[in-house]
C-alpha cells in the first residue's frame, strides 16, 4: 500500500482514517499529538500480529524515552473514592505544573462486560484538562493481557512526556499485585469502618502499600477516620521490618473537599528523594523489567498453548481428567509440555 504523505492527513478526520507509519507513531508521541498518543496505545491493545509487531518496534524506538516519570499506584475498593481523589490529586499536579497520565487496570471488565472504573463519569475535571492524559483499562483479556498493556501504556506516555503516571486499580482480585509492580510508589486508599475494626481494606493489601490514605476524612466522619488511621498504623508498623529505610505512613484526606492531598503528596516525594539516593529505585526498576519480561513470557506462552486447537482441546481433556481424579496434575502438565513440544518440532 502507498504510504500517504503526511501533508495529506493534516487534519485529524483524513488522518484518522489512515494508519499512521511507525515514524509517525514515534514522532507524534513524542510530540504528545493526543490523537497519536491514543492511538499508540491502542495499538500495543491489538491482537493482530502486524499490528503487534509494529508495536514492538514503535515502543523500542520509543525505549530511550521512557522511564522519567514518577509512577503511582492507586488501590481501593470500589466506593472508597478514588476518581474523585485523583481528580482532586491530578488537578493539584497539573496546577503545580505536571504533566499526569492516568491509566486504570480493571480486570472485570472482561469478566462483566461493563467495568468498574469505567462505567460512569469520572474525573470530570481532569479530563477536561489539556496537561492530562486519561486512559480507561484494556476492555478485554486476562489480567495479564491487562497489565501488560498497562506497562506498555506508561511507557509511551512516559515517551510522551508526561511526568507523573497515575496508575489506578479496583481492590478486587490480584491487579493490586500486578500493579505495585509496575509503580515506584503504591498508594491504598482506605474509608474508615463502623467499628474500630479494619474495614475496606484486604490484610494482604497493607504489605504492598507504601502509604495508606484514610479518605472521605471530612464532616461528620472526621473523628471516625482520625482513628481508622490510627489503627493502620499500628497495623503498619507490625509488618514493616526494623530498618526499613521506608515506614508506610498513614494520612487522612478527602479527595471531594481536597484535604490533605498536599501532605499526602510530599510524602510521595519524599518516599521518591530517599528511595533515589540510596538506589533502591534503581534496582527496583531494574527487576520490574525483569519481572515484565518474565511476564511476557508466560502470557505468550499460555497463549500459544490455548490458542493451538490441538492442544487446547487435549488440555480441555485433561483438565476434566484432573477434575475426576483420573490423572494426577504433575502427569496432566507433562502431558501438555509434550504435547507443545511436538507441535514446535514438528512445525
Ligand atoms: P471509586 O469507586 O473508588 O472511584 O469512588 P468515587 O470517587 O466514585 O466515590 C464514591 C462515592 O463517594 C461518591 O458518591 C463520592 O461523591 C463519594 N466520595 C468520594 N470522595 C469523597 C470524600 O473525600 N468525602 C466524602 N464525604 N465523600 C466522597
Amino acid at each position: 500500500m502507498p504510504s500517504r504523505s503526511r501533508s495529506a492527513g493534516n487534519t485529524q478526520s483524513k488522518s484518522a482514517r489512515v494508519e499512521p507509519t511507525l515514524d509517525d507513531y514515534v514522532a507524534g508521541v513524542r510530540a504528545s499529538d493526543r490523537a497519536i498518543l491514543a492511538r499508540a496505545i491502542t495499538l500495543t491493545e491489538s491482537r493482530k500480529a502486524e499490528h503487534q509487531k509494529k508495536a514492538e518496534a514503535m515502543l523500542l524506538r520509543l525505549l530511550p524515552d521512557c522511564g522519567k516519570a514518577h509512577r503511582v499506584g492507586i488501590s481501593g475498593v470500589p466506593g472508597v473514592g478514588k476518581s474523585t481523589f485523583i481528580d482532586a490529586l491530578g488537578t493539584q499536579l497539573t496546577r503545580a505544573g505536571h504533566r499526569v497520565a492516568v491509566l486504570a487496570v480493571d480486570p472485570t471488565s472482561n469478566r462483566t462486560g461493563g467495568s468498574i472504573l469505567g462505567d460512569k463519569t469520572r474525573m470530570e475535571r481532569l479530563s477536561r484538562d489539556d496537561a492530562a492524559f486519561i486512559r480507561p483499562s484494556p476492555t478485554s483479556g486476562t489480567l495479564g493481557g491487562v497489565t501488560r498493556r498497562t506497562r506498555e501504556a506508561i511507557h509511551i506516555c512516559e515517551a510522551a512526556g508526561f511526568d507523573i503516571i497515575l496508575v489506578e486499580t479496583v481492590g478486587v482480585g490480584q491487579s493490586e499485585v500486578a500493579v505495585s509492580e509496575m509503580v515506584d510508589f503504591f498508594l491504598v486508599l482506605a474509608i474508615a469502618g463502623a467499628g474500630d475494626e479494619l474495614q475496606g481494606i484486604k490484610r494482604g493489601i497493607l504489605e504492598l502499600a507504601d502509604m495508606i490514605a484514610v479518605n472521605k476524612a471530612d464532616g461528620d466522619n472526621m473523628d471516625r477516620a482520625t482513628r481508622a488511621a490510627s489503627d493502620y498504623a499500628n497495623a503498619m508498623h507490625l509488618i514493616t521490618p526494623a530498618g526499613a529505610i521506608w515506614e508506610p505512613p498513614v494520612v487522612t484526606c478527602s479527595g471531594l473537599k481536597g484535604l490533605g492531598l498536599d501532605a499526602l503528596w510530599e510524602k510521595v516525594v519524599d518516599h521518591r528523594g530517599r528511595l533515589t539516593a540510596s538506589g533502591d529505585l534503581a534496582v527496583k526498576r531494574r527487576e520490574q523489567m525483569l519481572r515484565w519480561m518474565w511476564t511476557l513470557v508466560e502470557d505468550r506462552l499460555i497463549s500459544e498453548l490455548r490458542t493451538d486447537r490441538k492442544i487446547a482441546s487435549a488440555i480441555g481433556r485433561l483438565e476434566t481428567d484432573v477434575l475426576n481424579g483420573k490423572v494426577t496434575p504433575s502427569i496432566a502438565a507433562d502431558r501438555i509440555i509434550d504435547a507443545f513440544e511436538k507441535r514446535n518440532s514438528g512445525s
